[in-house]
């Protein structure tokens, strides 16, 4: 079938196509209603079906394929390698559940999940999914106020973590920021649960907290059935920042995520069974659920996890070439990364990517931020193998535009991260009357109409009237899913992103809210006001950029002050937050640009950080605060 027939099928009998598509994963029910949209924006995919994703991703492999690899877990940071088969990865699931059980987590519990790259990680995510747990994972890159604002909202029985992380060699302690965590929200957990990677001492609170190893010992060969859920319960929650300074809590079900990613497996990534999977992503971010964990899994694949840099060999010297080396050892055949991985290999020696045999290898799929020009073909060349740029966001938790090689062979374009793919209905709207732009190149709104997919958020954790109020309202007089990026659609139908309409910005394809950083920055006892923006970099996509209005004006005369200040606000974010949304340069400045009305004028700044024109500025209060920050970058009027 051709992929226009296959797109067409899936928007005109929707019911049809996904009860099609609902029959690649196992149900104990099958369901009784495809789809039921009587509420719109809230859909319902497959009520009265019942299944499970740990099912569908471990138990339901064992007949055919139980001593083939499901897990492999490489981590450059502490040396190690190790494989796990699916009959392995069962025994470890269920001990895990177990534990997790006699902890007294039930069915629509919450397990906070701060862990990294190990595979116990993956462990507690199936096990929690085997129990019907929902799991909050929050990136281990987060510090102790982004952990102590998700434990306070999704209000967890159990935690998850362990001693430590690891960067670069260097060890990045999570038990203190956790108890600094648990100390800040005011929703304490009942009981931590922490694997011991002997990385960084740790102190335990008694009654609290239980080291793994010998709790779990107990549960060593324990036995746990599948939860049967309803295919709309809930499977997780995974946080995201937008325009405020409150992350929100993305919503997923059951039975519709578990088809939207086995279809994605097939139609999109083409993955078969018994072949491995490679994505260099975090299980923090919503591609490491859907990519690293679930669909691969559910797809039969093995999945490899990698904890260290793409830099680092498995000895902890500098190696340009170990991704390349992986893809090798265990036949990778297909890949998933960021643009902002490939321009870091980009430095490396080219000859690495020639050293090693990389015929298994189908496709590289990357994804996360825009994937540009010279990446790309830098990239394409070096492998000889297509590179599928991919968009999408954790609000969808599948890709929305790319190409669907596993339909139909389609050609990518440069710049272009495809076609909207089956089940959704992606529509360019202006940004104030909602008219639908039709024409090519017309800049507006990425929207999506409903009903939205399989797969695609339910609602806002605890906060339905957030989510249609965020979401589906943003664009006068119509009910449609905004995806608050800007984009483009050329006369052949290919979508162009580009970039953020809110005050989102993307550092190394990693999503962080410009507010929550303000209000880090704000909390600092020397500081009056403040701004942050993204502006372009080279490497990372965008950095954060702050520009503050300190408490004492003589901050502002004062190079050596200004310079002390700025290292204490740079500490007080990655403290806070994480090293990640660490501003890249903190100015000083008397005032900050706003409109009459008293608005921060912040795609204003934006545009003279990155020498552009900062367009209409008839509102603003005080155009010398934008001329201050001209001289203070060093750029012409
Ligand atoms: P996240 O929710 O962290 O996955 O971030 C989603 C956002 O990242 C999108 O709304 C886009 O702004 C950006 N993004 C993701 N993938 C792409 C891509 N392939 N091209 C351009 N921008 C992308």
């Amino acid at each position: 079938m051709s992929y226009a027939a296959f797109y067409r099928r899936s928007i005109e009998a929707p019911e049809a196509f996904w009860a099609e598509q609902a029959k690649l994963i196992d149900w104990q029910i099958p369901p009784r209603q495809i789809l039921d949209e009587s509420r719109p924006p809230f859909v319902q995919w497959f009520a009265g079906g019942t299944t499970n994703l740990c099912h569908n991703a471990v138990d339901r492999h064992l007949a055919q394929r139980a001593d083939q690899p499901a897990l492999i877990a490489v981590s450059t940071e502490t040396g190690t390698e190790r494989t796990y088969s699916f009959r392995e990865l069962h025994g470890e699931v269920q001990r895990v559940a177990a534990g997790l059980a006699a902890l007294g987590v039930g069915k629509g519990d919450r397990v906070l999940i701060y862990m990294p790259m190990i595979p116990e990680a993956a462990f507690t995510m199936l096990a929690c999914a085997r129990l019907g747990a929902i799991h909050c994972v929050v990136f281990g890159g987060f510090a102790s106020v982004s952990l102590a604002s998700r434990i306070e909202d999704a209000t967890p029985k159990v935690v998850v973590s362990a001693d430590a992380g690891s960067r670069g060699g260097k060890v990045i302690a999570y038990k203190p920021l956790l108890d600094e965590a648990i100390r800040l929200s005011t929703h304490k957990p009942g009981a931590v649960l922490l694997f011991d990677r002997g990385l960084a001492p740790m102190g335990l609170v008694e009654g609290r907290d239980h080291l793994a190893a010998p709790f779990l010992e107990k549960h060593r060969d324990a036995r746990v059935p599948c939860t049967w859920l309803d295919a709309t319960d809930i499977s997780y929650t995974i946080y995201t920042s937008g325009t405020t300074g409150r992350p929100k809590g993305v919503q997923r079900d059951v039975g519709g995520y578990a088809v939207a990613l086995a279809a994605s497996m097939k139609h999109i990534f083409d993955g078969r069974a018994g072949e491995t999977y490679f994505s260099t992503s975090d299980i923090g971010w919503v591609v490491g659920h859907s990519y690293i964990v679930y669909g691969p899994l559910i797809a039969g694949m093995a999945t490899l996890m990698y904890e260290g840099l793409p830099t680092q060999g498995l000895n902890r010297q500098p190696d340009g070439g170990i991704w390349w080396q992986l893809v090798e050892k265990y036949q990778v055949t297909v890949m998933f990364s960021a643009p902002t991985a490939v321009r870091v290999l980009k430095k490396q020696d080219p000859a690495l990517l020639k050293k090693y045999d990389l015929s298994s290898l189908r496709a590289l799929f990357l994804a996360g931020e825009p994937l540009d020009e010279p990446t790309a073909r830098w990239i394409s060349d070096g492998l000889g193998v297509p590179i599928i740029d991919n968009y999408w966001q954790t609000e969808s938790g599948w890709p929305i535009l790319t190409v669907a090689n596993g339909v139909e062979r389609t050609p990518s374009r440069f710049g272009s991260p495809g076609i909207p793919m089956y089940g959704y209905k992606v529509k360019i709207l202006h940004e104030s009357t909602g008219e639908e732009l039709k024409g090519a190149n017309e800049k507006g709104v990425v929207v999506i109409e409903g009903p939205t997919p399989p797969g695609f958020m339910q609602t806002v954790w605890k906060d339905d009237e957030r989510f249609v109020n965020t979401y589906w309202k943003s664009v006068p007089g119509k009910l449609v899913y905004s995806t608050f990026d800007w984009g483009i659609r050329d006369e052949d139908g290919y979508y162009y992103i580009l970039g953020r309409t809110d005050d989102v910005i993307n550092v190394a394809g990693h999503r962080l809210g410009t507010r929550e950083i303000e209000e880090s920055i704000s909390g600092h006892a020397k500081v009056a006001e403040v701004a942050v923006v993204g502006v372009a970099d080279a490497l990372k996509g965008q950095v954060a950029m702050a520009f503050v209005v300190p408490r004492d004006g003589a901050v502002l005369g004062d190079a050596q002050a200004a310079l002390a200040l700025e290292g204490e606000v740079m500490k007080q974010v990655a403290d806070q937050l994480g090293a990640l949304a660490r501003p890249s340069r903190v100015h000083f400045v008397g005032v900050l640009p706003k409109t009459r009305s008293g608005k921060l004028l912040r795609r204003a700044i934006q545009a003279v950080c990155e020498g552009r024109d900062p367009g209409d500025l008839t509102t603003i209060e005080d155009p010398a605060a934008l001329r201050q920050i001209r001289q203070l970058l060093g750029v012409q009027e």
